[in-house]
């Protein structure tokens, strides 16, 4: 294998999302060859925080000294030093009072705003925008030496490389072509799921804020009801009226408006309200009546072995394990993965181990994982059941999973 600029080894990493791009600042930090290519040409307009808490020392390892230092500006409040804040914890509370359930001391846990994280981790990546991947075909190795797998994109274009890592995401391309349509398929659960941004009247934006936790502060309700604000951004820090936040919201499906996700959410949403403390019962109470509440899914995928052709395609991040966000586990998992994966190339570099033996192993490990996909399912089934609560994966085992 050769360095940056010798094209005889070569990674093609597929997805620029937190996987795809910290995988990309950890084979540049070593000089490894590679290309990063991304579906989109613009931000897509969905948005949401990730609480970076476990994922610290591998995201050190991947990213340069000056973006890892610069953390903070990849918050949705940049002007937060969650140091000083006294606030490095994850807060759950009872929905029906408002009452602390548990608050999970967390040094170092910081949001990041996926798409402020996104744009600022581009920096110093040539990203090759406007690429969907469509298909990838293996090369005949006695015909190609060095690359030996082919990528082709949507417009027609194709990248050959020596290894394919697919970080596209929950509805991974690369999974599918790797296990076929039906065995790469996402589990729907049976669950509503609303996801929105609003904005709120300057006073009553600056009284969220000041009784919110800035990184986790949910609530699991009684009446089998899960619920979490969160801060999303502050464009002008000097005008609460612009902050925006974010509410995350599930409920199994029992009725035939939920079965069929009706367009009617912010009705249905308040007529689940009942019963709800602050802060979630006012805010839900404030939000304007055209506020836009997109049609989502709870989707998951419990990874199963794939044939990597030889080390030849595989797989990170959610395209790997695509889990709930009730243990707020995916986003670290995503960094985990591209700390092994930069790992396995340096072991293969430094010839201690074959491109097969080490994407076997590295594969393995993704699957030992994943299983957190199964842990984070039974956190999304405990947070509605509010008896068993106390007994949930989170209040047992807190945010860090077993396999990492
Ligand atoms: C509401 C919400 C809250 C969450 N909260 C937390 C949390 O608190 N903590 C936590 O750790 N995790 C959290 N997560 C999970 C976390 O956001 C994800 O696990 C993480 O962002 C996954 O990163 P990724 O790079 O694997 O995938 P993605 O971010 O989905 O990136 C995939 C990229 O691949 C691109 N792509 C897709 N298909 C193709 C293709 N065919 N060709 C080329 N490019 C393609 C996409 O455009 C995208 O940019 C949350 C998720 C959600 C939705």
């Amino acid at each position: 294998m050769g360095s940056n600029s010798d094209m005889s080894f070569h990674v093609l990493i597929v997805g620029g999302g937190l996987a795809g791009l910290s995988l990309a600042h950890g084979l540049r930090k070593h000089n490894i060859s590679f290309t990063i290519v991304e579906r989109e040409t613009a931000p897509r307009d969905r948005n949401w925080g990730v609480t970076l808490s476990w994922g610290h020392a591998q995201l050190e390892r991947l990213l340069p000294p000056d973006l890892y230092a610069n953390l903070q500006a990849c918050q949705p409040d940049s002007s937060l030093d969650v140091k000083t804040s006294k606030k490095q914890c994850a807060l759950i509370r009872d929905g029906a009072t408002g009452a602390v359930l548990k608050a999970a001391p967390y040094p170092g846990v910081r949001r990041l705003q996926i798409q402020k994280t996104k744009k600022i981790w581009a920096k110093g990546l040539d990203i090759k925008y406007g690429k969907k991947l469509v298909d990838i075909e293996v090369l005949d190795p006695a015909i190609n030496s060095g690359q030996r797998v082919l990528a082709k994109f949507e417009d027609g274009t194709t990248e050959s490389a020596s290894v394919i890592i697919g970080a596209d995401g929950g509805t991974s391309n690369v999974r599918r072509w790797l296990l076929g349509e039906e065995l790469a398929a996402q589990e729907v659960l049976p669950y509503s799921f609303m996801n929105f941004p609003f904005t709120l009247p300057a006073e009553k934006a600056l009284w969220l804020d000041n009784e919110m936790n800035p990184n986790v502060d949910v609530a699991p309700h009684p009446k089998s009801m899960y619920m979490g604000i969160f801060l999303l951004d502050k464009p002008d820090i000097d005008r609460p009226e612009t902050w925006m936040f974010y509410i995350l919201t599930t409920w199994p499906i029992k009725t035939k408006e939920d079965q069929d996700n009706t367009e009617n959410r912010l009705e249905r949403l308040r007529s689940h309200m009942d019963g709800w403390a602050d802060p979630y019962r006012s805010v839900v109470e404030w939000l304007p009546d055209d506020v836009i509440i997109r049609k989502d899914q709870l989707r998951i995928w419990h990874p199963i072995p794939w044939d990597n052709h030889n080390g030849r395609v595989t797989l990170a991040g959610d395209a790997a394990h695509s889990m709930t966000f009730h243990r707020g586990q995916g986003g670290n998992l995503a960094i985990q993965d591209a700390d092994e994966f930069v790992k396995t190339m340096l072991a293969v570099r430094g010839g201690t181990k074959s491109l097969e033996e080490g994407v076997r192993e590295y594969d393995k490990s993704v699957l030992e994982r994943g299983e957190e996909v199964a842990t984070s399912k039974a956190q999304t089934i405990a947070f509605h059941d509010y008896e068993n609560f106390l007994n949930s994966p989170v209040v047992r085992m807190g945010i860090k999973p077993l396999a990492t």
